[in-house]
Parts: C-alpha cells; structure tokens; sequence
C-alpha cells in the first residue's frame, strides 16, 4: 500500500508539485492523469527517491520511507519503476538483464526468468543481447526486468507508449495481470484518458501540480469536477 500525503515540490519558486495526497491500496491500479508538465513525472520522482520532497510524506505498508527528517535513498525503497527511457544492460543477455535486480546468478532464477519473458511473449530471445533487439522487444525486456524483484509498488511512466496497438494491449494487460496477482500497488502515468478508463481503479486528475479530483474512472466520467476535466474525457467514445 502506498500512501502519499501533502506531497509538495518547488523549482525556482514555482510549486511543481502542490500539496499532493494519494492512496494505492495493495493489488490496485491508480491512474495519475493529466497534461503535459502538470507534475507527473515529479511526482513519480519523489516516490521514487531520486528527488527530494520540500514537504509532505510517503509511506509504504504504513512505515515512512521519506517525510520531513527521513530520505530513504531509492535503491533501499520496495519500489519498482518503469519509464519511458528504461536502458537495459547492453553487455548482458536478455535473461541476465531480467534477472539483474535478483540476489545470486542468473541459474538460481532461470524458472523466475522464464515466467516473466513468457508472460511478455520475449522466451526465445533468452541468450540474445539488447543490440539485437528491436525498440519494442527491449521495451518488453525491460518489464520483465522490472517485475523481477516483485516490488510492492511499482511506478510506471508511461512505459507503454513504445509499443504498437496490439502489442501494447497485450503486454499492459499481462503486466499489470502480474503486478495485481503479486499485490503491488501501481502508480502508472498517462495522458490518455481511455487508458486510464481502461486499466484504473482509480484515476487522480492532476492539474498545474494539484490533483483537482479523484476517483473511480466511472465516476470521473459522468461526473467531471469541472469544464477541464470534461474535456479531457470527450474525446473517448
Ligand atoms: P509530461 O506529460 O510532458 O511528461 P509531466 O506532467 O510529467 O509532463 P513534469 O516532468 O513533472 O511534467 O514537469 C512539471 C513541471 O516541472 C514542468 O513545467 C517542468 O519544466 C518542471 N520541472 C521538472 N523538473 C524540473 C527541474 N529539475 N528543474 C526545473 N523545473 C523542472
Ligand atoms: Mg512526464
């Protein structure tokens, strides 16, 4: 479960990230949705750990990981992240590059390995190197690597938008099938509404680094908080 509360960041004494507060229960898919530059990827940033809040507080499973006094770094937070620009390890294979974030070899972890490049259609590029890959295959890859650990959140960015129409439909919906039978609870962001509608079990409406409503995606849709949010929804059919 993750919670987060008053959760404010400033650049050059613009609040980027204005007083946010947020829950994701385990097993549950929240939607951070909202336009170009309204805050997201900031936010994900703090979660994370690899920037640090001016104010507010995360908690993971009720213990603090950052607040005020306490900056857990991002390497020590149950934490998983996929981002548009995810890198896999060009030296590596596919399964060593999947299997990087688990402790000992790759031989301990090959049924691990093999689940996860299966369940993102990727088993026959197991010996295969990143360079031989196509953006797609490696975007797939990736996942699975991200998955690996099975964090208890994972923060997603958006880390579809590579892929085609079919592919991504498929590997979304297997991945985040994953992350809900493992009871993660997912942060995933987007600026597509029918995404959102889609995979949510909540979406929060972020705007100019303020979430301006929250909810289920059922609601939000017949019952947007105002003329801005309306829009948003009315180009879905
Ligand atoms: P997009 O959908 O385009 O990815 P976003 O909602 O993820 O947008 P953020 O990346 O969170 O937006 O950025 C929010 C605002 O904060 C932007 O105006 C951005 O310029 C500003 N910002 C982010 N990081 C910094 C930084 N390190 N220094 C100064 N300004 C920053
Ligand atoms: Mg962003």
């Amino acid at each position: 479960r993750l919670e987060v509360k008053g959760l404010t960041r400033s650049f050059d004494g613009r609040r980027v990230v204005d007083d946010v507060s947020f829950q994701v229960p385990a097993g549950q898919v929240t939607c951070l949705l909202g336009p170009s530059g309204c805050g997201k990827s900031t936010t994900l940033r703090l979660i994370a750990g690899v920037d640090r809040q001016d104010a507010g507080e995360i908690r993971v499973d009720g213990e603090i990981i950052a607040d005020n006094q306490f900056h857990q770094p991002p390497e020590r937070r149950p934490i998983g992240l996929m981002f548009q620009d995810f890198a896999l390890f060009p030296h590596l294979t596919v399964a060593e590059n999947v299997a990087f974030g688990l402790d000992g070899p790759l031989r301990r972890h090959r049924d691990r390995v093999h689940e996860l490049l299966s369940r993102v259609d990727m088993t026959r590029f197991y010996e295969m190197h990143p360079h031989q890959l196509s953006g797609g295959e490696q975007q797939r890859v990736a996942l699975a690597r991200a998955l690996a650990p099975r964090p208890r959140i994972m923060l997603m960015d958006e880390p579809f938008s590579g892929l085609d129409n079919r592919l991504r439909d498929e590997v979304r919906d297997a991945t985040l099938d994953i992350l809900r039978e493992e009871g993660a609870s997912v942060l995933l962001v987007t600026h597509e509404p029918d995404e959102a509608m889609r995979m949510a079990d909540e979406i929060a409406l972020m705007r100019g680094g303020r979430i301006v409503q929250r909810g289920a995606p059922y609601n939000i849709y017949n019952a947007p908080v105002d003329r801005a949010a309306a829009g948003f929804f009315s180009d879905i059919n």
